[in-house]
């Protein structure tokens, strides 16, 4: 029986500045935690945690808008009982709205 080599960690890009190669997860001596830093330029965005495991999850953890929720599920029943032309016309409000931008 051989060992399969671990799939490779996969994370996302940083959420302030969008750089596409944090670093690995490493284990800081001095603080004693796990950490994922950014490295992109001018941005020091770092994700702390006890745990290689929790490091990874808690940096690729993204908050949701609760608007934007809100909205998809106003719009999802819009479009079970309105015309097709009416749920177009709430899709393109309902992201004017959102947006804050008047392009109706
Ligand atoms: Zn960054």
């Amino acid at each position: 029986m051989t060992n399969l080599p671990e799939p490779p960690i996969e994370l996302l890009p940083c959420p302030f500045c969008g750089y596409n190669e944090p670093s690995s997860p490493h284990y800081d001596k001095d603080d004693e935690l796990w950490v994922i830093c950014c490295g992109g330029f001018d941005c020091c965005t770092m994700t702390y945690a006890n745990s290689e495991p929790t490091v990874i999850e808690r940096w690729n953890t993204r908050a949701t808008d609760s608007r934007l929720e809100v909205a998809i599920g106003a719009l999802t029943e819009a479009s079970l009982v309105l015309p097709k032309g009416m749920a177009l016309k709430s899709v393109e409000y309902a992201l004017a709205t959102l947006t804050g931008k008047d392009g109706i």
